[in-house]
Formats: C-alpha cells, sequence, structure tokens
C-alpha cells in the first residue's frame, strides 16, 4: 500500500489526507473516465457497509452473555421474566357464574352441588366473593357452612382447587387442551396467559396428565386391531447400566450368559424402547413397551426384532393375523 500521491506506505491514495488530495482523485477519476480506460470502477463492488465498523463487537458481547458470570446472570433474568405475574385472562362476574355452570355441564364439577359437607343439607345460590371467587353457603340457618365451589372438583388435588377462579380453570383447561398432538403446554407458559404463578399451574397440568394417562391406558388395554396392521419401535431413553449394577444384575447376567466368549463392558446401554402397532387407514393404535435388552457401550439401539413382537405379546390384540408388516413377521408363520 503506497499512496501514489504522498508516497506515504501507510495509506493508499483513497485515504491520502493531502490538503489538495480529494481535487486531486476527483480530477484523476475524470480522466480515467475520458480516457474510457476504467468504466466504473466501483461497480460490481460489495456496497459500503453503513455506520461505524462491527469487527468482533457482537461477538464478545455473546461470549459475555453466554459464558462465565454473565451466563448465570442472563439465565436468572430469563426465569424471572418466566415467573413474572401478567395480567392474563380478563375476569367478569358474569363470567364467573357462567364458568361454574359449564365446568357442571362438562363434568368437571358435579352435575349438581353437593350436600353441605357439615350437616348433609341443600346448599343455596351461588355467590360471588373477592377475586372473582364463587361460593355456596349450606341453607339451614343453624349452619350456614360456606365452601368455594371449586372444592368440588374433586379430580384436582385438594391444594389446587381454591387458588383460582372458575373462569382461570376453564380457560385452563382449553388452553391445556388446545394444543393436544402438537405441543405440550409448559406451567410457565400457562401461567403467563392465565395470569397467576407457576405452582397451581404445574399442580393443575400434573392432574390432568394424570388423567390424560390413566384415560389413555384404559383405551390401549381395550383396543383391538384387524386387518392391514404395521407395527415399529422408537426409543424413548437411554440409561448407562454398569456391570456391577444391583438393579438390573439379571441383564447383565443374561448377556454374560450370551456373550459367553466376550469380556464385559464396564458398562452397558439400556434403551427403553415402546413397541406400536396401528391399523392401516385408522388413528386405531397399541402401545407396549418393549422387553429390556442391554446393549455393550458405543452400540446402536437393538432392531426391533420378531422375539420382541412376540414376548410383548403384541399379537394378542390384533384379530386376523395374516398382515402384520414392519417387520418382517410374515416369514414367521403367524397364520
Ligand atoms: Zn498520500
Ligand atoms: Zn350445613
Amino acid at each position: 500500500m503506497v499512496c501514489s500521491l504522498c508516497g506515504s506506505k501507510k495509506h493508499n491514495l483513497r485515504t491520502c489526507t493531502l490538503p489538495g488530495a480529494a481535487q486531486h482523485r476527483s480530477m484523476h477519476r475524470e480522466l480515467l473516465k475520458l480516457k474510457g480506460a476504467v468504466p466504473n470502477a466501483q461497480a460490481g463492488r460489495k456496497p459500503r457497509r453503513l455506520g461505524a465498523p462491527t469487527t468482533g463487537r457482537f461477538q464478545a458481547q455473546r461470549s459475555l452473555r453466554y459464558s462465565g458470570s454473565g451466563r448465570a446472570k442472563l439465565r436468572k433474568a430469563v426465569a424471572n421474566k418466566k415467573r413474572a405475574k401478567t395480567v392474563g385472562l380478563t375476569q367478569t362476574s358474569d363470567g364467573q357464574l357462567q364458568a361454574v355452570k359449564d365446568l357442571r355441564r362438562d363434568g368437571f364439577l358435579p352435575a349438581k352441588p353437593l350436600k353441605c359437607m357439615t350437616c348433609r343439607g341443600p346448599v343455596g345460590q351461588m355467590q360471588l366473593r373477592a377475586k372473582g371467587h364463587v361460593w355456596v353457603r349450606c341453607i339451614d340457618t343453624d349452619c350456614r357452612v360456606a365452601r368455594n365451589v371449586l372444592s368440588e372438583a374433586s379430580w384436582l388435588p385438594d391444594v389446587s382447587r381454591q387458588p383460582w377462579t372458575p373462569m382461570q380453570l376453564q380457560a385452563a383447561l382449553r388452553l391445556s387442551t388446545a394444543g393436544f398432538g402438537k405441543q405440550a403446554s409448559t406451567p410457565y407458559a400457562l401461567a403467563r396467559s392465565l395470569g397467576t404463578t407457576y405452582k397451581p399451574t404445574s399442580r393443575f397440568l400434573e392432574a390432568v396428565r394424570s388423567l390424560e394417562a390413566a384415560a389413555s391406558e384404559k383405551l390401549n388395554a381395550r383396543t383391538m386391531l384387524d386387518k392391514a396392521v404395521e407395527v415399529d419401535g422408537t426409543c424413548l431413553r437411554t440409561l448407562r447400566v454398569s456391570r456391577w449394577s444391583k438393579t438390573y444384575a439379571n441383564s447383565v447376567q443374561e448377556w454374560q450368559a450370551k456373550h459367553a466368549h466376550q469380556a464385559s463392558p464396564d458398562y452397558f446401554l439400556l434403551h427403553l424402547r415402546a413397541l406400536g402397532a396401528t391399523q392401516r387407514g385408522t388413528q386405531k393404535c397399541v402401545f407396549v413397551p418393549a422387553p429390556l435388552r442391554l446393549v455393550p457401550a458405543g452400540s446402536v439401539p437393538p432392531p426391533e426384532s420378531c422375539e420382541d413382537v412376540l414376548c410383548t405379546r403384541l399379537l394378542k390384540r390384533i384379530r386376523s393375523q395374516d398382515r402384520v408388516e414392519g417387520l418382517g413377521l410374515r416369514n414367521i408363520g403367524l397364520q
């Protein structure tokens, strides 16, 4: 880099700071244009970057944010933001009473108000209390015991019945099932849209999920498949099992017996797999856990074999067994 005007080795003509340099440059450009040698020296060049150069600055910022103490700070800020209470749901008095009626209609509360817990007598009309809670009171003049309507929701754990208003409970039910089959709702996200906090939301989701799980188990147990059935397996989780593990001692012994001439590795991998069978063209499917099988560390999950399918009794759930596909089961004479 040598300046063609002043001969300095620290810059070139384009950045020369001599008093007449700018004029020299424009005359030089004109001259080149007249000569037709260079039609436009800047044609096709990458446009100049706007603003001050930022070389390495964002990288430095990122390393401050994502490593060391900066990372802890960032995580704390994100966690605090998640936990922050928001306004969330708009609640009205009429809405609360309507929500109780809807919950009774949909089976999340008993169809009729339960009797008074103290005297077993009938209870009166719903009353709206502070913060949108709905209560009922025993009509017996000597008893007059009142209770929150949501205490009747026996499917929720005790601690989760009271903190929410009927509208919040209804909205929670709607929001937690809206993403069904797509994305599981998280307690934080749900709490933000309801305007509540983490704990009641996470307890609610736990209760809903255990109900869902029980219902799915029931459905899974009574589903029968027919006609064209496809079987496949998937690995849900992988555990590391030590060669000296007590919990999986049986499986380790089994492996050692099978591979008598092979030295046992220090640890094995245990792939927790599920086998599923589905009837083609329908939504019906049956899931069973695959039998536990150890593999030496570093190897791939065991492929789903006929042996696995046979010992899970998956085939008992299939009515006609002449077309089971996916594992080459047709070859083992299932008819
Ligand atoms: Zn110069
Ligand atoms: Zn009573």
